[in-house]
């Protein structure tokens, strides 16, 4: 797979995409990565990428030429053709004003061969891009910042570890937060939702605790050590939906309960009668 990342600080991307799962899948080969320098397509002394908005106003704007002769470059597929669900590549424009990036997004992603990142800076980029260049606008977040590359840097992340043989282990990011559709869920009888796993199934992540199992006095849950799996199940399973209940209800709607879940979600929500005033 290969992202290619348009910016006007290339340099920028050195180091957030050199460290653990990311520089490994590069070294395997699993993700390449080409970052274009938008100064390098332009055409003046100056190396002009930027401009004023016309009718005024604040700040400048990115040019519409050096991106659209940068993505020409590139021997992009046609628009038309990307924007069946099947093509095999995707041209993004990182906006705060774009569809939230999702784990769901993401694995829309990992299924491309070419995934391209146009990364905005000052006032935002000339519209013309957004509706004649790009598939779509995405945004990390319901907060503004001032340039697109850290976001391209989070979606190359979130993305390859989707990829199958970035993780050493499969399964994790299976069973990561946000994961509809963790691959172990057992089906129970008929008609019946499938059965948790203590994994996410679009929930939030349980907890996870390591060795020492006392540190300084704080104890490991004591369900955790006795070794009894299927009790261990249960509570990262009642954990992921307590904290999910807590932080994310709205995550709670979209996903598939099984019984064991909603008596799960029962008692918890009993225990928090209980215990408020
Ligand atoms: N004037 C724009 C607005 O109010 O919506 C903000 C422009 S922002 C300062 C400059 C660039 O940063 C954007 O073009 C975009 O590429 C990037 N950017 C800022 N916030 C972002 C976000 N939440 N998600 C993705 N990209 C963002």
């Amino acid at each position: 797979m290969k992202f290619e990342i348009l910016t006007i600080f290339p340099d920028f991307f050195r180091g957030p995409l050199d460290y653990g799962i990311v520089r490994r899948a590069r070294e395997a080969a699993l993700i390449e990565i080409g970052i274009h320098d938008l100064r390098a397509f332009t055409h003046d002394r100056h190396r002009t990428v930027d401009d004023r908005p016309f009718g005024g106003g604040e700040g400048m704007v990115l040019k519409p030429e050096p991106i659209f002769e940068c993505l020409e470059s590139l021997a992009i597929t046609p628009r038309e053709q990307r924007l069946s669900s099947t093509a095999n590549e995707t041209v993004v424009l990182l906006s705060p004003q774009g569809e939230l990036f999702t784990q769901s997004v993401a694995q829309q992603f990992v299924q491309r061969e070419r995934v391209v990142l146009i990364c905005g800076r000052y006032e935002g980029v000339d519209q013309r891009v957004s509706e004649f260049l790009a598939d779509r606008e995405i945004s990390i977040g319901d907060f503004v910042l001032s340039g697109g590359e850290l976001g391209a840097a989070l979606i190359v992340d979130a993305v390859t570890r989707l990829l199958p043989g970035a993780l050493g282990n499969a399964a994790s990011s299976q069973q990561e937060s946000f994961t509809a559709n963790s691959g172990d869920v057992v089906v129970r009888g008929e008609g019946e939702p499938p059965s948790s796993t203590c994994a996410s199934g679009g929930l939030l992540d349980y907890p996870h605790y390591t060795r020492p199992a006392d540190f300084r006095g704080m104890a490991v849950p004591e369900v955790l050590v006795n070794g009894n799996h299927d009790e261990i199940r249960r509570w990262r399973r009642r954990k992921a939906l307590e904290k999910t209940l807590r932080i994310r209800p709205d995550l709670l709607r979209a996903v598939e309960l099984s019984s064991e879940d909603r008596g799960l979600l029962d008692q918890i929500e009993a225990q928090q009668e209980n215990v408020e005033p």
